[in-house]
């Protein structure tokens, strides 16, 4: 397993020899050289791009850093073990700041604005697994901006402020057994006993679940309207009456530990409920576009590193004598998912560029994670063919295939994307 990572990590050196040696007789090779190199390091000309600046050039570079010498040296032994060490990483990462970038100063984060979480969720697409980012993405950006936005002082500094600091572990609990897609039917109850909230149900497919300090909750507080009878709750996993499942065997994502929640009969005071009563649902809706618009940013960089490691693998592996990627159906197809890359920046970056000036970017935050999903499928697949039987054996590009498969289902699928985009055109059917 290792030693695909390997090869494909030493394959821009590989391939730098090859051009020293050809270098002399073609100028065309020294092109090829620049071009295929160019886009491993972080680059200063990021700065010229809309939404970036030098220093989120600068924030992306130590994060790089962080990652080559905390994360991908382990990720092989996590995917292996189907888990990773969360407090360990997690206070790393609390550490380096990096778990509170776009954050309030006074709970500890950077107070940066949220162009530079995305440049730190593009970074953290190098990572060389789906599963550390996601983990990291739960606590960033899928459990903790509702209680960011909406959380009393007391509640921020409860669970927040540790979380940002990596003594905390989040996670989210949306999802049932019978409520995916369709929050609105979720069954799990919050009722209430004097200052405490009763809570009886489950969540499903809970990410970080086994390693969680806390748990936002959505939960049924009352009333008949299924948008405006549910309530988000911060639930300690510690509580009487949690329990989790044994994390289940996935297609990918393997080093990410996903579980069943169940509660039993859980008592929480209500203090520990997030906002107004009933306005869960709209949190929570809320709370998705920050989810999706990482997700679609992360693309960026798996999608960017698959073309660049295939093209180098392509280069140098030579079949009828010449290399596959002067096949011209190889070389033109990489042309095609590098300009369809380029696209998803744009929308990306443009969402990114109007939600700072603080417009309502659902529809174009739902593109990106619908295009993002379905563009790293595409191009998983497609560079997987170029590879050959070393892209069917375990390494970069059998892991990226199993992993990438999620963003079309998770954090709303592929066609709750396409049904919210229709909302914003008005085209749904009238009931
Ligand atoms: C690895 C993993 C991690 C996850 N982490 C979390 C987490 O941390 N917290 C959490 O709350 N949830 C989590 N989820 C749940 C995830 O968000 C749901 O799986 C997702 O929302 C889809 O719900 P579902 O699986 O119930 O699919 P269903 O709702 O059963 O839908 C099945 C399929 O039907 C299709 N479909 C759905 N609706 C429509 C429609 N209106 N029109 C046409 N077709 C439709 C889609 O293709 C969809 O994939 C995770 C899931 C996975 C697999």
């Amino acid at each position: 397993m290792a030693g695909i990572f390997k090869t494909s990590r030493y394959l821009p050196r590989t391939f730098n020899i090859l051009s020293k040696r050809n270098l002399t007789s073609s100028s065309n090779t020294l092109q090829r050289s620049r071009l295929f190199e160019s886009n491993y390091e972080v680059q200063d000309s990021l700065a010229d791009e809309s939404v970036f600046t030098e220093d989120h050039v600068e924030l992306r570079r130590n994060i790089r850093k962080f990652i080559d010498k905390e994360i991908n040296p382990y990720v092989e032994e996590w995917e292996e073990q189907g888990s990773f060490p969360g407090h360990e990483l997690f206070k790393k990462l609390g550490n380096a700041g990096y778990l509170g970038v776009n954050k309030p100063v006074e709970y500890g984060g950077m107070g940066l604005d949220f162009s530079y979480a995305m440049a730190l969720h593009e970074e953290f697409g190098m990572i060389d697994c789906g599963g550390i980012p996601m983990a990291i993405g739960v606590q960033c950006d899928m459990c903790t901006p509702a209680l960011t936005n909406f959380g009393s002082d007391e509640l921020r500094k409860t669970f927040l402020a540790p979380s940002i600091a990596g003594d905390f572990i989040g996670c989210l609990g949306v999802s049932e057994v019978g409520a995916g897609s369709d929050v609105a039917a979720i069954t799990t109850n919050a009722v209430k006993k004097g200052d405490d909230y009763v809570i009886n149900g489950s969540k499903m497919w809970t990410t970080n679940g086994s390693q969680a300090d806390w748990i936002c909750l959505l939960a049924n507080t009352g009333g008949d309207n299924p948008h405006m009878n549910k309530s988000l709750i911060i639930v300690p996993m510690n509580s009487p009456g949690v329990s989790t499942s044994t994390p289940f065997k996935k297609l990918g994502m393997r080093s990410s530990d996903t579980v069943q929640t169940f509660f039993d009969n859980v008592v929480v005071p209500q203090k520990y409920r997030i906002g107004d009563e009933g306005k869960g649902f709209f949190y929570q809706m809320n709370q998705f576009q920050d989810e999706r618009l990482v997700a679609g940013v992360q693309v960026l960089s798996i999608v960017g590193r698959l073309i660049q490691e295939t093209a180098n693998y392509t280069y140098s592996r030579k079949a009828f004598g010449q290399p596959l990627l002067d096949n011209q159906v190889i070389h033109f197809r990489l042309a095609e998912l590098e300009t369809e890359l380029e696209a998803l920046r744009s929308l990306v970056y443009r969402a990114v560029g109007l939600y700072l000036k603080g417009h309502d970017v659902t529809k174009l935050a739902s593109m990106a994670k619908l295009k993002g999903g379905r563009l790293a499928r595409e191009t998983a697949d497609a560079c997987l063919q170029y590879w050959g039987g070393m892209g069917y054996i375990d390494g970069l590009m059998s892991r990226t295939f199993r992993d990438v498969r999620l963003l079309s289902i998770g954090g709303g699928a592929d066609e709750v994307m396409l049904g919210i985009i229709c909302k914003y055109m008005d085209t749904l059917p009238r009931k």
